[in-house]
């Protein structure tokens, strides 16, 4: 099968991209390098089935033309991480919603199946655990940036979701819940890799908020083995699926657990949500999956514990990859 996979330069796209060309697959990549970066894909440059297109999935002719090249797509491009979103919020929005119209509109000319990915933010600040697919949504003002993104987020599924329903593209939509491991970059604020590479560095663990509130933390390499059970998979068509790890953890205890794995003599500081995030934030004081539906249906189970992720973020730093202490990468496209 060739797969295309828009954002494929990113985190979790290089992720599938090497997932897809180990078991024999081929891969075209369409990124703009925006929150994505080279430096996640070059080594599967020399590879005879990868490809990379650099270039937005706003622009339609790049779409039109690699649908139509290939087999099936994984639509990834999107806004990612709490801190860009907030500080970007109207790219954020046009990217999400506007690109996977586009996405959707031309696999629908070409008639190819898309999994679409979709996020945990969808449930807002419904803190029931575990969440299930089909619970409500609980949301705060759209005008505040992270609920809209929540909202952008809810476009796209319901876009996915009609395509199939009214138009019969197979469509998949998969919501991610806090998707981790190597190559993650703390630029966006994702709380992994900020934390590996302060306690590394020496530098003072920042914990947002008072740390009671829990995450569950998904190595990237169990997320995408499950993206693709489920595009194999013909019966999640027109249907959603939790993907995430069960194991809960606060802020706290992870903050904990990154000082003694790396051994590092960092303090740790509190810092209140509105200097973190610079605007009236709520957070979410949990966020468990429900994982039956994928685990019924492709035998989705996490192999990683949050010790095996830590060890693997750690080592993958380790190797000479630490950015330089205060390097941050650009905001936005
Ligand atoms: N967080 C933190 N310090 C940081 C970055 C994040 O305490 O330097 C917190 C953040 O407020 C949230 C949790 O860690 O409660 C997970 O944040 P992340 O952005 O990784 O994921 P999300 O909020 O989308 O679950």
């Amino acid at each position: 099968m060739k797969f295309l996979i828009t954002g494929g330069a990113g985190f979790i796209g290089s992720h599938l991209a090497e997932y897809l060309l180990g078991r024999g697959d081929e891969v075209v990549v369409l990124d703009d390098l925006s929150t994505g970066s080279w430096e996640n894909v070059s080594h599967l440059e020399d590879h005879p089935g990868f490809q990379i297109v650099v270039g937005s999935i706003l622009h339609e002719f790049l779409v039109d033309r690699w649908v139509e090249r290939c087999h099936a797509v994984f639509h990834l491009a999107a806004a990612v991480g709490v801190e860009l979103i907030v500080k970007n919020p109207w790219e954020s929005l046009i990217t999400n919603i506007k690109g996977s119209e586009l996405v959707l509109n031309v696999a629908h000319r070409y008639r190819k199946k898309v999994l679409v990915t979709s996020s945990s933010e969808i449930y807002g600040k419904n803190s029931n655990a575990p969440l299930r697919e089909g619970d409500d949504r609980i949301l705060g003002s759209p005008l505040k940036s992270r609920w809209a993104y929540s909202t952008s987020k809810a476009v796209d599924e319901i876009l996915s979701y009609l395509y199939w329903k009214e138009k019969r593209l197979p469509t998949v939509i998969v919501r991610l819940f806090n998707t981790v491991g190597p190559r993650q970059t703390g630029a966006y604020g994702m709380v992994i890799p900020r934390f590996v590479c302060q306690a590394l560095r020496g530098e003072a663990i920042t914990i947002y908020g008072d740390g009671n509130q829990t995450r569950c933390f998904l190595h990237v390499r169990d997320a995408v083995g499950a993206l693709a059970g489920l595009m194999d998979h013909r019966e999640a068509v027109g249907d959603v699926f939790n993907i995430g790890s069960q194991e809960e953890v606060t802020i706290d205890e992870l903050a904990r657990q990154v000082l003694q794995l790396t051994g590092s003599p960092s303090p740790v500081v509190r810092i209140p949500y509105d200097q973190a995030y610079g605007e009236e934030f709520e957070d979410m004081p949990r966020r468990v999956p429900d994982i039956t539906k994928a685990r019924d249906l492709i035998g989705f189970h996490p192999s990683y514990d949050l010790r095996g992720i830590l060890t693997d973020v750690i080592r993958h730093y380790e190797e000479g990859r630490l950015p330089e202490a205060g390097s941050r990468r650009r905001l936005g496209p």
